[in-house]
């Protein structure tokens, strides 16, 4: 039986950076990962494989589209699928060995199969090879989450798949239907719209993105709309299947739309199979989701979980914050995330950024505010890139001025948000914000005149 200080299941962004954190802190400290390549969702099918044919998808558009209005002319702009899935892989492939040398590096322990907790401090490796008992003082479930289901869609794991799928599509479908206007919905419908799709997408909900401010996804739906999405709302989908050469999609409020690929993206469940939470007493909530105290300890002496598995946004930096937070609150008994300061981006193109209250929620809670508007049209470095669509608004305290909230649509948001994020984690003022000298020509000037335009004061409008 080996014994280490603490053994984390899970080796995505949540599970390794708190395994590092972990050994910089002198913990002896072992990560269980059952796929061979460490960086969990995020860095495999997540976050970098999504992101990397965003930019793939928006260069192929571009070339099309825009570069001669650069003075740029081009013969013939093709397409070559193989190529742009190749580049993906290179991508990911750098990324999660650049996981396993940081393993390395901080001499953490790597043990290959599933893990599985067998009773307080002991857990089972399984793989095809062998079993291994091990033994930790701490544990820390960092299992991630898998793609939700929907009753009536038939996934066969090709045409009428997930984003797994949708990461490797070999050709352009003529016709894809995404199921469910969020986050991967968007995100990779954008992907193949570019790339010559048709993309229909069907929304439960009378709006995309829920949960991001009303304003702002109103103002991107319209975006999208040009971009030639076309989004069916109060759209139940009852049943998704393969027929044939073609997939058949049939929803409560329309006719059945006969497809070449189905992309269902409703959302994505905690990742719980097969842990053995039950030999612990740990009793997953009605969402499936392993429950913690602030300090990310579960019901059973010396187990934390962190990451998709608990509430929260399925995010991979709420990930990376809750590990580090976990693992220096085990070893200095304090670690804190704020989860008021916590970005949200959605990579389309413009892209989306946002950080703490939607104007919705200060409503909701009766607080009263003040808000600064700022389009992206009078923003010089806009203009330069040719990129004008969106508008930033910061939504301040309307007595103490404290920023709550900041919602961005437009060139680089994912960027941008940042500066929002630091500014919150700072208790700042949209005064503090607006009296910080922004470097000329940039996108960050128009945060600082949404920041002044709260007061009334913006100067480029
Ligand atoms: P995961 O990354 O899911 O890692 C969990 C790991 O645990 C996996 O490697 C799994 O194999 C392993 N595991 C599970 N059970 C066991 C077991 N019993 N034994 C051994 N190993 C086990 N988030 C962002 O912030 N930005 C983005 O741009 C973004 N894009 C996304 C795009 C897509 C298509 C998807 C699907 C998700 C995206 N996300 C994004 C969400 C992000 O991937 C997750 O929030 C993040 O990966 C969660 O990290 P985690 O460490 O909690 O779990
Ligand atoms: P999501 O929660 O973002 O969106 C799901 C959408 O599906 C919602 O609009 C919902 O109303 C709709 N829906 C639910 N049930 C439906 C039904 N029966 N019929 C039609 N529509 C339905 O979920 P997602 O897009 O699957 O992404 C999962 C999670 O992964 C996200 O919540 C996010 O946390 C994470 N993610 C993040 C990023 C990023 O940070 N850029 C990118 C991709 C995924």
């Amino acid at each position: 039986m080996t014994r280490h200080d603490l053994i984390i299941i899970g080796a995505g962004p949540g599970g390794y950076t708190a395994a590092i954190r972990a050994a910089q802190l002198g913990l002896n400290t072992a990560c269980i990962e059952e796929v061979p390549a460490l960086g969990g969702t995020c860095l495999r099918i997540g976050c970098i494989p999504s992101k990397a044919l965003l930019e793939s998808s928006e260069l192929f558009r571009e070339a099309r589209e825009k570069f001669s209005g650069h003075g740029i002319v081009l013969p013939e702009v093709k397409l070559d699928v193989a190529a742009l899935l190749r580049r993906k892989e290179q991508v990911v492939n750098t990324l999660t060995k650049g996981v396993d040398s940081l393993f390395r590096k901080n001499k953490i322990t790597r043990y290959l199969g599933h893990g599985k907790i067998t009773g307080p401090g002991r857990l089972l490796v399984e793989n095809q090879q062998e079993r291994i008992e091990l033994e930790a003082k701490y544990i820390l479930i960092a299992t991630g989450s898998k793609s939700s289901g929907l009753p009536g869609v038939e996934l066969d794991g090709d045409r009428v798949g997930t984003s797994t799928e949708a990461l490797s599509y070999p050709e352009v479908p003529g016709h894809l239907v995404v199921i469910g206007a969020g986050y991967i919905g968007l995100e990779l419908g954008s992907v193949w719209r570019r790339l010559g799709a048709k993309v229909t997408v069907l929304e439960f909900l009378n709006r995309i993105l829920p949960g991001m401010d009303d304003e702002i996804a109103a103002e991107a739906k319209k975006i999208f709309e040009r971009q030639g999405f076309e989004f069916r709302h109060g759209a139940k989908v009852t049943s998704a299947k393969v027929q044939g050469k073609q997939c058949v999609v049939e929803y409560e409020g329309g006719q059945p739309i006969t497809c070449d690929r189905v992309l269902l993206a409703v959302g994505r469940a905690p990742n719980t199979d097969g842990l053995g939470l039950e030999t612990v007493g740990i009793k997953p909530d009605e969402k499936g989701r392993i429950p913690v105290d602030d300090y990310f300890a579960t019901s059973a002496q010396g187990i934390y979980a962190i990451g998709d598995v608990i509430r929260g946004p399925m995010l991979a930096h709420k990930a990376e914050e809750e590990g580090i937070a976990c693992i220096e609150g085990i070893v200095t008994g304090y670690g804190h995330v704020n989860y008021d300061a916590i970005p949200g981006v959605v990579y389309t193109q413009p892209e989306i950024g946002s950080v703490g209250k939607t104007e919705e929620q200060l409503r909701d809670e009766k607080i009263e505010f003040r808000k600064g508007v700022f389009p992206f049209l009078a923003n010089s470095r806009a203009r330069t890139l040719g990129q004008t669509e969106g508008k930033i608004k910061i939504l301040a305290h309307a007595k103490t001025d404290r920023i709550l909230g900041v919602h961005i649509i437009g060139p680089r948001a994912g960027d941008l948000i940042n500066e929002a994020a630091v500014a919150i984690n700072f208790g700042a003022s949209s005064e503090d914000l607006a009296r910080s000298c922004h470097a000329h020509p940039t996108l960050g000037e128009a945060l600082r005149e949404a920041a002044l335009a709260v007061d009334g004061r913006a100067i480029n409008i």
